[in-house]
């Protein structure tokens, strides 16, 4: 039974990691995901993943090329480990409705992914859209399990289709590339303005802020905090309601939901029969 929030419960610096998203390495094996329950953040660690998935990559390439692999195998290690990132050129792939807007999420800036090179976790300064994985597993959304095979395989992402773990500088290109951002997929007036009041009210370096206002400022803070994640989940049923969109579509506007993502800062959110909200340690 989590126990509810009070004053003396303190905030010591130390994320969770149990909703980082493993963005670097879709190949190597190097990295468990159970692994990253010992990781902590560094804020040191900002921007740090781009450099780790060269380092990863290179490391894997070097190991491919010892065993020799010249071609795909079609063993779907890469598919399992995460999803890939959408870069500009794959915009077509979303208005052509191969790849369905309920399928993308956005990670936004402040959360929390893995950087396999430190193995620490480190924060995104950049907004990047991704396709979704598995609820209980990394597996890519497209990526069925009992055939082993993409189900978008002739129309998969630029980085999928680049990637080749024995040679990692097709991929390099594409990585190095622009990634798309909501503004290329949305040009709705009003959607935009929702996503940007969303962007600041809701942003992660304000809700960590709070965070680590917790234990000095006690309950007005953790209802200050409570306030941020209500005004996020009821801004997602309104907009749902009034613009006619599928709940699962909101992920790609507005991020996960930080009833969700709160974790990643030790703390989980129950919510009442009534409607109210708990705020608790994870
Ligand atoms: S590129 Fe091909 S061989 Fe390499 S991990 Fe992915 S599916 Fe397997
Ligand atoms: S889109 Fe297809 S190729 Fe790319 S990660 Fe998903 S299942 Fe694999």
């Amino acid at each position: 039974m989590p126990r509810p929030w009070h004053g003396s419960n303190s905030f010591n610096g130390e994320f969770c990691s149990r909703t980082a998203v493993l963005i670097a390495c879709r190949v190597c094996e190097c990295i468990p995901n159970e692994r990253a329950d010992n990781f902590q953040i560094s804020r040191q660690g900002r921007g740090i993943y781009v450099v780790g998935i060269i380092f990863i990559l290179k490391n894997e390439m070097a190991k491919q090329t010892n065993t020799k692999r010249s071609c795909c195998i079609r063993c779907g290690k890469c598919c399992i480990k995460s999803s890939p990132t959408l870069q500009v050129q794959d915009l077509g792939l979303i208005t052509d409705g191969t790849i369905k807007k309920t399928s993308l999420y956005t990670l936004r800036v402040g959360e929390i992914v893995q950087d396999p090179v430190n193995k620490k976790l480190a924060q995104i300064t950049k907004s990047i859209i991704k396709i979704k994985e598995g609820n209980e597993n990394t597996a890519c959304l497209y990526f069925d399990k009992k055939e082993k095979d993409c189900t978008i395989y002739d129309n998969r992402p630029s980085q999928c289709a680049s990637l080749k773990c024995w040679d990692t500088d097709e991929f390099m290109e594409i990585f190095e590339g622009e990634t798309l951002g909501i503004r290329d997929i949305v040009s709705d007036g009003v959607l935009l303005g929702l996503i940007d009041e969303h962007g600041k009210r809701c942003s992660y370096s304000l809700i960590e802020g709070q965070v680590r206002e917790i234990e000095k400022g006690g309950e007005r803070v953790v209802q200050e905090i409570l306030d941020i994640l209500r005004f996020d989940y009821e801004l997602r049923s309104f907009i749902s309601e009034k613009l006619n969109l599928d709940l699962e579509e909101l992920d790609l506007y507005f991020g996960r939901p930080l009833m969700d993502t709160i974790i990643m800062f030790g703390l989980k959110v129950i919510q009442g029969l009534d409607g109210s909200f708990l705020l608790t340690r994870f």
